[in-house]
């Protein structure tokens, strides 16, 4: 039997399962969009039909390894969210200065 260890930054914990990356304290600490993303990205990697489709499988699998990695640091569970940006008035904006720059197709 194969154990892995989780993918979590500073974890010890085992990963279970062939195509799971976190112990299940992370596994659920991530929003499950992205692990059963990253999951059916590893079966599709496993089940790959020939060497270069196993390869992009796997980088693919690796990005969403790498966003479900993201996920767990900006949850709740470790710090409070920052006060700096959560309580910015909207009053400081300047008015009448619309972002153009974002307009651009
Ligand atoms: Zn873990």
């Amino acid at each position: 039997m194969i154990k892995r260890p989780c993918s979590a930054p500073g974890c010890s914990g085992a990963a279970p399962g062939r195509f799971n990356d976190f112990c299940p304290d992370h596994f659920f600490a991530i929003p499950k969009a992205y692990t059963s993303m990253l999951m059916s990205y590893r079966i599709m990697t496993a089940n790959a039909a020939d060497d270069e489709a196993r390869s992009h499988l796997g980088e693919q699998a690796e990005c969403f390894l790498r966003l479900a990695i993201s996920k767990l640091s900006a949850a709740p569970t470790s710090s409070p969210a920052p006060a700096a940006s959560a309580g910015r008035p909207s009053s400081s904006r300047t008015a009448g200065a619309p972002d153009q720059s974002e307009r651009r197709a």
